[in-house]
């Protein structure tokens, strides 16, 4: 951690001038970038750490003993520690680089718990998970014929301890779940959810994609045994990922791809595997994309990452509670205490027409799904907007977003009509 009084002021419009991509009018107005929970803007220092490590030091890693390759392994290697220092994690060797959140729970489900699962054994979820923290698992206990079990969350979308408690049964053997969901902006009681699983034998495994990029992650306060994450969603480049392990379960894991790299010694029938976190990345990993990881925790890092938490979480709250305060607008999830995400509707207008609109006022938000079908199916909903905070966003575009919703319930009044959604569980 960086001393507090060395740390950088969180000033967003001094912070923005670091991200090229802010240089830039959009519809002729100043780009108010609200999607950065689909993937984060890079700041220069990313860029820059990328672009001299491809022209001065560019290599394969691990391999050769030439001065590159050398220069190579250690600027990978020295990516791992950042990573290692940012989670809290004891050792290096729990620190699994992978493509992306996607990747590395993939991995958990095949690695460790296929081998692991049979009949009547139960791996408890949320509804509110992200595809990638479902379809891995459904398809796991497909293959071993264990069960899935839902935790139910409140009427607003929150998941409580007492649900957890609810949900895990001696025969639970994985409890999977999101920190942060990435349409509701609540955070999940993680460190409880690890008590009760130990408690019964299971482990736990975190989708932390929606927390890593604004909140101080310890896995050893948590105790929690995987933890997966992305580096496009926290200021990195996109194709590397993080998989956090305790040691003792990559130790007692098959490897999940076999090829180069990865191996202790090889013959025509049989293989032995090097130590783990190598152990886990067959062939050429993401080097250039660790690289740049580590320069944007870093840059993370000298801001402070419980400033970053409390300026987005207050700039949530704020956007959340204007747009509730919009007549016709529906806000869904937590009343407070949001971190990052904040999904609605507009009327009767489809959430991708109140996108184009915000689109042509130079705002950018997303409007879908957000890889949680079944949640929008829980909402009555196909779809919603949803605009996302981040360090690089102020007050200003709060209220450029409210004023381009006004804007899309004055250009789509015939439409507009009542909520999409009345009084369903979940609105704010
Ligand atoms: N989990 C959550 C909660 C997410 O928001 C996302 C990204 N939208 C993912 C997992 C998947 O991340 P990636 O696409 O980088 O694998």
């Amino acid at each position: 951690m960086t001393d507090r009084t060395l740390r950088r002021p969180l000033v967003p419009k001094a912070l923005r001038a670091d991200f090229p991509i802010f240089d830039q009018t959009i519809a002729g107005r100043p780009l108010v970038y609200l999607d950065s929970a689909a993937t984060a803007q890079k700041p220069r220092a990313v860029l820059e750490a990328m672009t001299r490590f491809y022209e001065r030091d560019y290599a394969n890693v691990h391999r050769a003993v030439h001065t590159l390759a050398g220069r190579a392994t250690e600027a990978y290697e020295a990516a791992r520690e950042a990573v290692r220092r940012f989670l809290g994690a004891r050792s290096a060797a729990e620190i699994v680089f992978t493509r992306s959140t996607t990747g590395s729970l993939n991995l958990v489900a095949q690695a460790y718990a296929r081998p692991r699962l049979g009949p009547g054994d139960e791996i408890v979820l949320t509804p509110l998970e992200h595809h990638a923290n479902l379809l891995p698992w459904q398809r796991v206990a497909r293959e071993t014929g264990a069960r899935l079990v839902f935790i139910e969350p409140t009427d607003d979308l929150r998941i409580t301890e007492a649900a957890i408690d609810q949900a895990i049964s001696p025969r639970t053997k994985i409890v999977a779940l999101a920190h942060v969901s990435n349409v509701t902006g609540a955070v999940a009681p993680i460190a409880h959810a690890a008590r009760r699983a130990h408690a019964v034998g299971a482990v736990i495994v975190v989708d932390a994609a929606q927390s890593a990029p604004h909140l101080p992650l310890d896995v050893r306060a948590l105790d929690v045994d995987f933890l997966a994450f992305s580096g496009h969603k926290m200021l990195g480049p996109t194709g590397i990922g993080v998989l956090y392990a305790k040691e003792e379960h990559l130790r007692s894991m098959e490897p999940y791809e076999v090829g180069g790299e990865m191996i202790d010694r090889v013959t025509l029938f049989d293989a032995t595997w090097r130590e783990p976190p190598w152990k886990f990345e067959a062939g050429t990993p993401p080097i250039a994309e660790a690289i740049g990881l580590r320069a944007a925790i870093e840059y993370l890092e000298a801001i402070g990452m419980d400033a970053i938490e409390a300026h987005v979480v207050r700039l949530t709250n704020l956007a959340a509670e204007a747009l509730a305060n919009e007549p016709g607008v529906t806000v869904y999830g937590p009343r407070t205490d949001r971190h990052a995400v904040v999904a609605f509707n507009v009327g009767r207008i489809h959430a991708h027409d109140v996108s184009t609109v915000l689109d042509a006022e130079g705002i950018a938000v997303r409007a879908g799904h957000h890889c949680a079908q079944p949640l929008m199916t829980r909402l009555c909903v196909p779809a919603t907007v949803r605009a996302s905070f981040y360090l690089y966003n102020d007050e200003d575009d709060v209220e450029r977003l409210v004023v381009g919703v006004r804007r899309a319930k004055e250009f789509f009044g015939d439409v507009f009509g009542e909520p999409v959604s009345g009084d369903h569980p979940g609105s704010l």
